[in-house]
């Protein structure tokens, strides 16, 4: 049985305001069998701790993905001759329990990674990459990370909480799930409840650059110092939107000022080719706070940017 390369339903097929929308306009299958790479939603907001909404950023990702056409016509990547890639939906979680939703995640996690598929996640808030970290942790052992965020995500705990939005990284650590030599966090920046708030991370080995290392400057130059970091071994891609300025993603839960320009995230997706990706995700895009989608309309571009930095994507 030969490979089945899904095309994403061209604008002349069907307008691209028609149809179902799933992500890219690629198939919706039940299953990720034979696929090399699937688009997954998970429509968590559960862990957030100021303003909800995420339970609609897949759907809303997926609405605003309409205009993504197959090429990359800046890189050349051509992903969909490439690999084999189509949405299987969403993970049904419980939304009234955290702790069950997460138990959800990572059974659904471990089922897809048993097919040898790579996730491209549709948060949900960033609560998810922790169960989606523990499968990666069975399947391919400790991974290396690249992390782009305004926050670390490495509270103790929140409320008395153990897992929420802002301990996923701290539990990460100490669960063994993490590579630390091979963590960088990119984006840091605002307040911290201490004034050594960050070293924690650097205590473990992350290299964290903050957002005022990035301010009006490409970040090309990093990522060169990034793949060297990371590199040797498989390596996580998670992506807070709130990394960006609320400038040009408002849609989310926790905003921060001065943050992450949309060049500067496509700078740092296409600097993570040539590493061995085995999973990203792009997280914490709340619909309700984005009057003009156009966080959503971000999000779904850098999740095909993800698609198009993965192993054994093609270049015309
Ligand atoms: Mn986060
Ligand atoms: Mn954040």
């Amino acid at each position: 049985m030969g490979k089945q390369f899904y095309q994403p339903l061209g604008g002349h097929e069907m307008p691209r305001f028609g149809g179902i929308a799933t992500m890219l306009r690629l198939p919706h299958l039940p299953s990720p069998k034979g696929l090399d790479a699937a688009f997954v939603g998970v429509p968590l907001d559960i862990g957030t701790s100021l303003r909800p909404g995420t339970r609609f950023g897949p759907r809303e990702i997926r609405t605003e993905s309409v205009m993504i056409r197959p090429y990359n016509m800046a890189t050349g990547a051509a992903p969909f001759d490439s690999l084999s890639v189509a949405d299987i939906g969403d993970v049904p979680i419980n939304t009234f329990n955290l702790l069950d939703a997460v138990r959800i995640i990572e059974e659904s996690y471990d089922r897809i990674l048993e097919h040898g598929v790579t996730p491209l996640t549709l948060g949900g808030d960033h609560t998810i990459t922790l169960p989606i970290l523990r499968a990666m942790r069975r399947k391919h052992g400790k991974v290396g990370l690249v992390h782009i965020d305004a926050h670390a995500d490495v509270n103790d705990h929140m409320f008395g909480e153990k897992i929420a939005h802002g301990t996923t990284f701290r539990r990460a650590v100490e669960e063994g799930l993490l590579d630390c030599q091979r963590v960088v966090q990119i984006g840091l920046r605002a307040q911290g409840y201490t004034a050594d708030d960050f070293d924690w991370s650097r205590r473990q080995g992350f290299r964290v650059v903050q957002a005022e290392e990035c301010w009006h400057r490409s970040l090309e130059p990093l990522m060169a110092e990034v793949r060297l970091k990371v590199q040797g071994g498989p390596v996580y891609l998670s992506f807070d939107i709130d990394g960006i300025d609320p400038a040009w993603a408002p849609g989310t839960g926790t905003p921060e000022i001065g943050g992450l320009t949309t060049i500067q995230a496509i700078e740092i997706i296409r600097g993570c080719q040539g590493l061995d990706l085995v999973g990203c995700d792009l997280v914490e895009v709340s619909p309700p706070y984005d009057k003009t989608g156009n966080t959503s309309l971000l999000g779904a571009n850098l999740l095909y940017e993800m698609l198009c930095v993965l192993p054994g994507v093609k270049r015309r």
